[in-house]
């Protein structure tokens, strides 16, 4: 069994948690999942993920708007998130970014909400978590902009994008999706990044390993994750990548 799995990144207030919640964290930390960061990704999100680091231990909060919420926005939302982020154990702006996904329609919209976000990061001195899908160039260039510290968010980009984020200062969340086939082209940056800046994710409940595909993804997970890395690196084991991950996420969140 490993130990000292720390979760960077995770949505534990989606609803098919909720039935039995207490027991999922509970197993979480029998199986070796030492924190999770539960990260929001619109306003309501946002009050769930501090609403769930109150109540539990093991869990931190992000909070943030994340790019496919901009269309429907309260007028207010930024005050919100502004005065989530002074909640105790808020450890990061997030999840936040662009997705072009469906298209470049809400770019400008994107843009502007993901700016205004930076900026709230620099104001608060918190890192963020972006969140950036078939959108690196315009997502490298503000982080040249506004040089935030934090993570890219289930890391799936290029070679040559996360040699970028890296040159930029940034950490890496790396997540199961390592373990699919059309993910091959992220082990090459895993083979190559320097392992001070990999932090380690599952984006539960949306993100099981391969051999899972389609189930509900839990923390524990990333165990799979650390093996596939260690196997692609072959300098180090699962448990040391699992420790090394954890000592990043907690000096990069400042959690003690
Ligand atoms: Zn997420």
């Amino acid at each position: 069994m490993y130990r000292n799995i720390l979760e960077s990144h995770a949505h534990y207030d989606e609803k098919c948690y909720a039935p039995r919640l207490e027991q999922v964290l509970e197993e979480q930390r029998q199986k070796g999942v030492c924190c999770i960061i539960n990260c929001g990704s619109d306003v309501a999100s946002s009050h769930r993920s501090v609403e769930l680091a109150r109540r539990f231990d093991m869990v931190f909060a992000a909070v943030g708007v994340f790019p496919l919420a901009v269309e429907h926005l309260p007028a207010n939302w930024l005050e919100e998130i502004r005065a989530l982020s002074l909640e105790e154990k808020v450890v990061a702006i997030g999840e936040i970014g662009l997705d072009y996904h469906a298209g470049t329609q809400l770019r400008q919209q994107q843009i502007a909400v993901f700016e205004a976000q930076l900026e709230l990061a620099k104001e608060r001195n918190l890192p963020i978590q972006i969140h950036d899908r078939d959108a690196d160039a315009d997502t490298i260039a503000l982080v040249e902009k506004h040089r935030p510290r934090g993570m890219v968010h289930r890391f799936a980009s290029s070679p040559q994008a996360g040699q970028a984020f890296l040159e930029l200062g940034m950490h890496l969340g790396i997540g199961p999706n390592i373990t699919y086939p059309e993910f091959a082209h992220v082990l090459e940056t895993v083979r190559a990044m320097p392992l001070e800046r990999l932090v380690l994710e599952t984006d539960s409940p949306f993100l099981p390993p391969a051999r899972l595909a389609g189930q509900i993804s839990t923390s524990d997970m990333i165990g799979e994750v650390a093996e596939t890395i260690a196997k692609v690196r072959g300098d180090c084991t699962p448990q040391e990548v699992l420790d090394l991950a954890c000592a990043n996420a907690k000096r990069l969140f400042a959690i003690s």
